[in-house]
């Protein structure tokens, strides 16, 4: 990824956490290691909780060790964990009493997972697991899965992971799997891809061939104004009860979004691959609440971390694809006339785009698209003449763009 100023051959990192089924002929010792695990957790809670505030996980491990270890019986690095997690818990909670979502509470925790510090631990390989439980190190042999065999191939390193204890009551082993690779050099790519990301359309994409997508997110307008309809609904009512279905609804409401990202993501990254797009350029959307002016019945959506999520997956998919990814500024994308580059609030009515100046008009979101590519491919363009290092573009170089050709179509 490429923000700002830049060199050649950075090294992008790729995480995936890959769930693999334990066969179903496990012992208690992992019951037992996760109720414990969580035994433990609270016990450090608790700690956390009577400091008022949050605390560090060495000095939480500190305090918590001798117990852990002497009254509980965890193992020595299970106990370090205890105390990363719950630290890593409470500065959670603090992050949200900040934004005003919640006060300071006791922090209580289901025990369905214990988390294992690969090499220390934990260790695998494509079938089968060793985990040091209560009674030292025992190995379980995991499901093969034709999927998961491309993380065995050395190229993976392994992370922290969980074992997971699902709703089916199975075992899951729930492993992070992280590769370094490096960024496509974009010095010699021709073919870019700008992304639009919006509420109209989830994604409209445009290409330097002129290759134009729109991936409709109308359905999910729907869907998420009703989401939006029964939040206020329930947050009028402010009864405990409506809290609870306020909590459940917003989980599923952001599943359902994330599912909905994951399959325009995808849609997206086929797409590039087959029109050959080598550099894909997206709108760097960091302070999009501050930027936007909305009208407050749409602020919900505008202000959304919707957009940014599917950005990131769209990142993750372009860098498994070896498709090299730009962040560009994102200022005027949709105010700024592709042909002769008039910037101007005049030129936006609505989802319509019309130059003031020159009369061009068109879809405002394929504009957006349209000039997120150019932007992108000046800034290949720069690295080009300047050797390498620059800035991303900024407005004096918006002067100096071209107008892509369009070939309308599809
Ligand atoms: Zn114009």
């Amino acid at each position: 990824m490429f923000i700002g100023c830049c060199v050649k051959n950075v090294i992008v990192k790729l995480t995936k956490t890959v769930v693999l089924k334990l066969t179903t002929d496990t012992d208690s010792m992992l019951e037992e290691t996760i109720d414990k695990f969580t035994e433990g957790m609270d016990y450090a809670s608790t700690i956390v909780y009577a400091n008022k505030k949050p605390m560090g996980a060495m000095k939480l491990q500190k305090l918590t060790y001798e117990h852990l270890r002497s009254e509980i019986g965890l193992k020595s690095q299970m106990s370090c964990n205890v105390a990363r997690q719950t630290a890593g818990a409470y500065k959670t909670l603090q992050a949200q009493i900040r934004n005003g979502g919640t006060k300071w509470q006791l922090l209580e925790f289901a025990p369905t997972k214990v988390k294992f510090s690969y090499g220390r631990d934990f260790s695998i390989n494509h079938d089968e697991i060793g985990i040091t439980t209560l009674e030292g190190r025992q190995k379980y042999v995991i499901m093969n899965y034709q999927y998961a065999k491309q993380f065995f191939d050395g190229s993976w390193k392994y992370q922290a992971s969980e074992l997971v204890k699902h709703k089916d009551g199975n075992y899951y082993f729930h492993l992070v799997c992280e590769k370094e690779i490096k960024e496509p050099d974009i010095t010699q790519a021709t073919n870019f891809m700008g992304i639009d990301v919006g509420i109209n359309h989830l994604a409209v994409t445009f290409t330097t061939e002129g290759q134009c997508k729109f991936f409709t997110g109308g359905e999910i307008k729907n869907i998420r104004n009703v989401y939006s309809k029964q939040r206020k609904r329930l947050q009028e009512k402010d009864t405990r009860s409506a809290t609870r279905v306020l909590k459940h609804q917003s989980g599923r409401e952001k599943r359902f979004m994330k599912d909905m990202n994951h399959v325009v993501s995808r849609k997206i990254i086929e797409s590039a691959i087959n029109d050959g797009v080598s550099v894909i350029g997206l709108e760097d959307l960091v302070g999009i609440r501050k930027r936007t002016k909305v009208r407050k019945k749409q602020r919900y959506l505008y202000s959304s971390w919707a957009f940014r999520e599917l950005q990131t997956f769209v990142e993750y998919k372009a860098h498994e694809a070896g498709i090299a990814v730009i962040y560009v500024d994102p200022r005027y994308t949709s105010q700024t006339c592709p042909t002769c580059s008039h910037i101007s609030r005049n030129n936006r009515r609505g989802r319509s785009f019309r130059c003031e100046m020159c009369g061009y008009e068109l879809n405002a979101d394929l504009v957006g698209a349209m000039n997120i590519e150019a932007r992108t491919r000046a800034f290949r363009h720069d690295l080009e003449v300047q050797g390498l290092a620059v800035d991303s573009p900024d407005e004096t170089l918006l002067d100096e763009f071209q107008a892509p050709s369009i070939r309308r179509g599809n």
